[in-house]
C-alpha cells in the first residue's frame, strides 16, 4: 500500500501537459476536450507511466478509461513493434467497443492501433486483428479464451495487462475465464486493476497479480459522483408507468435511461412507453450485438428520449449529457445502484438519478442508503394520483407466463395433428383414384373381415405388375401375419 500524502495532494493542481505525454498523445486529449485530468487520471496515470502495477478504486463516470489508456499508449509510442503488446480485460462487449473506440480518438495522432475483441460477432476480422498484431486489444474474457484455442491468438509480446471493472467481471462469473487467460500471458507485465467494490474475491486477485502497487482511492467508498441529485419516489408497484409517464412529459427530461430489474420488465416498459407515444429503444441480453449497438447509437444520436436497459447490458454505457437516470426498479445490490446512478452526471456533468420505490423494495433501498451513508429524499409529485388504478396491467405473473406459452404449443401440436390427418386422407384417396377405382372412404381400411373383391382386391388393374411380396391393392407386405393389414398411410 501506499504511504505518506495522498497522491491527490500532490497532483491535484497538474495540466494533461505535466504529466510528459507524447505530444501526439497531447494533440489528442485537447482535441476530445479533456481540460484538466479528472482525480483518477491525476492519481494513476504519473504511476502507470513510471512501469508501476497500479489498482484504482474506480467507477464508470471518473474518467478511468483514460487513465489506463494514455500510459499504455505513452509507453507503445515509444518503441513501436508490430505485435501486440497491451490487453484490456473487459465484462461486456458495450464497454470493449467504447474503450476501443476511446483508445482510438485519444491515439488519433499516432500510429498505434487497437481492436476490439468480443462475441456475438463474426470471428474472423478479431482473427486478423491478432494476425496483424495490433498495438492493443480489448476483449471480454470469453471470446478471447475462444480465440487462444487456435494457433493465431498469441500474446507472447504482451507488456501491460488491463483488468477493467474487475468486481463485475467477476459478479458476471467471469472470474475462472479470468484466471484461464491469464495462464496464456506472460508473467513479466505491468499490471493495471481498476474495480469500483474490491470484494474479498477481487482483494484476492489483486494480491496474485499485483506487484508492489500504487493503491490509488482504495480507501475511499465507491460513492455516486458529486453532481448527481438523487431522489426517492415512493409509488405502488403497478403504478410505478403511469409515475414515469408523468415524469417524462415533464419538459426537463431529455435524455433518459431507465433501468429494470429483468428483460422481461424492460420489454414490458418499452412496449408501454413506445404504446403511450413516447419513443425509446431497449437493450438486454436478449437483443443481438447488432441490435445492441444500434439502439444506443440511436439513443446517443437523440434519436430516441429513453433508452430501457438491463444492468448487465448497460454495462459501461457512455452516453455525454445524459439528463436522468431512472431506476424503474431498485436494484437488488448497492454496487449496481451506483453504478447505474454514474451513468449521468459524467465527468462532472450534472445529473438526476431517481428510483422509484414500491413497498415490497424498501429493505434494498435501506441497503443502498447504507452503503452510501446517505439518506435519500422522498419525493411525491404533487399532480399524480397516488390512489388511481393503473389502466393496464404492468406485467404479466411467470406462472401466467408460462400456462399462456403451454396452452399455445398444445394448440400448435393439435393443429399439426389435424393437418397429417388431412394430409393422410388426402393421399389415401389420391393413391385411390391413381388405381382407377371409386373413391376409398379412409375409415374403411382393410380389416382381416372386409370381404372378397372389396376394398383389397376389387379395384386393382389385372395387368399391373406386382411387386413381390406385395398385396393385390398396391400396398407392400412384409412376411404375411394372420390378422394383421398395413393401413395405406404405413
Ligand atoms: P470513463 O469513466 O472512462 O467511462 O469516462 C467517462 C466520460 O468522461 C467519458 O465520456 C470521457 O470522454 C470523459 N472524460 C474522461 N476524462 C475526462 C477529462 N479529463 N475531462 C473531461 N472529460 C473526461
Amino acid at each position: 500500500m501506499r504511504t505518506g500524502p495522498p497522491r491527490k495532494a500532490i497532483f491535484s493542481l497538474m495540466p494533461f501537459s505535466s504529466f510528459h505525454l507524447h505530444p501526439d498523445l497531447l494533440r489528442g486529449v485537447k482535441e476530445m476536450g479533456f481540460t484538466k485530468p479528472t482525480p483518477i487520471q491525476n492519481d494513476s496515470i504519473p504511476p502507470a507511466m513510471e512501469g508501476r502495477d497500479v489498482l484504482a478504486c474506480a467507477m464508470t463516470g471518473s474518467g478511468k478509461t483514460a487513465a489506463f489508456v494514455l500510459p499504455i499508449l505513452h509507453r507503445l509510442i515509444a518503441k513501436p513493434r508490430g505485435t501486440t503488446r497491451a490487453l484490456v480485460l473487459t465484462p461486456t462487449r458495450e464497454l470493449a467497443a467504447q474503450i476501443d473506440e476511446h483508445l482510438k480518438a485519444l491515439a488519433i495522432h499516432t500510429p498505434l492501433s487497437g481492436a476490439a475483441v468480443f462475441g456475438g460477432v463474426g470471428m474472423s476480422p478479431q482473427e486478423h486483428a491478432f494476425r496483424s498484431g495490433v498495438d492493443v486489444i480489448v476483449a471480454t474474457p470469453g471470446r478471447l479464451l475462444d480465440h487462444f484455442r487456435f494457433g493465431y491468438a498469441k500474446l507472447s509480446g504482451l507488456e501491460i495487462l488491463v483488468l477493467d471493472e474487475a468486481d463485475r467481471m467477476l459478479d458476471m462469473g467471469f472470474l475462472p475465464d479470468i484466471r484461464r487467460v491469464l495462464r496464456h500471458l506472460p508473467q513479466n507485465r505491468q499490471t493495471l486493476f481498476f474495480a469500483a467494490t474490491m470484494p474479498p474475491p477481487i482483494a484476492q486477485l489483486t494480491k496474485e497479480l499485483l506487484k508492489n502497487p500504487v493503491t490509488v482511492n482504495v480507501e475511499r467508498q465507491a460513492l455516486p459522483a458529486v453532481g448527481i441529485t438523487q431522489a426517492v419516489y415512493p409509488v405502488p408497484q403497478d403504478l410505478k408507468f403511469a409515475l414515469l409517464l408523468s415524469l417524462l412529459k415533464r419538459g426537463d427530461f431529455k435524455s433518459v435511461l431507465t433501468f429494470t430489474r429483468t428483460k422481461h420488465r424492460a420489454n414490458r416498459l418499452a412496449d408501454q412507453l413506445t404504446r403511450n407515444g413516447v419513443p425509446c429503444e431497449r437493450i438486454h441480453g436478449n437483443r443481438s450485438q447488432a441490435q445492441r449497438t444500434q439502439a444506443l447509437a440511436a439513443f446517443k444520436d437523440g434519436k430516441f428520449k429513453v433508452l430501457v436497459a438491463t444492468d448487465v447490458a448497460a454495462r459501461g454505457i457512455d452516453v455525454e449529457a445524459l439528463s436522468h437516470v431512472v431506476n424503474f426498479d431498485v436494484p437488488h445490490v448497492p454496487e449496481d445502484y451506483i453504478h447505474r446512478v454514474g451513468r449521468t452526471a459524467r465527468a462532472e456533468l450534472t445529473g438526476d438519478a431517481f428510483t422509484f420505490v414500491a413497498p415490497d423494495e424498501e429493505s434494498d433501498l435501506r441497503q443502498i442508503e447504507r452503503a452510501i451513508s446517505k439518506r435519500l429524499p422522498r419525493i411525491t409529485v404533487p399532480e399524480f394520483d397516488y390512489t388511481r388504478r393503473p389502466t393496464e396491467r404492468f406485467e404479466v405473473p411467470i406462472q401466467e407466463r408460462i400456462a399462456a406459452i403451454r396452452a399455445r404449443k398444445a394448440e400448435e401440436r393439435t393443429r399439426a395433428r389435424e393437418k397429417a390427418e388431412r394430409r393422410g386422407q388426402h393421399e389415401m384417396a389420391m393413391a385411390s383414384r391413381q388405381r382407377g377405382g371409386l373413391p376409398v372412404r379412409p375409415s374403411a381400411p382393410p380389416g382381416p373381415t372386409a370381404p372378397r373383391g372389396t376394398v383389397g382386391s376389387r379395384h386393382v388393374a389385372p395387368s399391373r405388375p406386382q411387386p413381390r411380396g406385395g398385396s393385390r391393392d398396391g400396398h407392400v407386405q412384409g412376411p404375411s401375419r394372420p390378422g394383421h393389414h398395413r393401413s395405406p398411410q404405413s
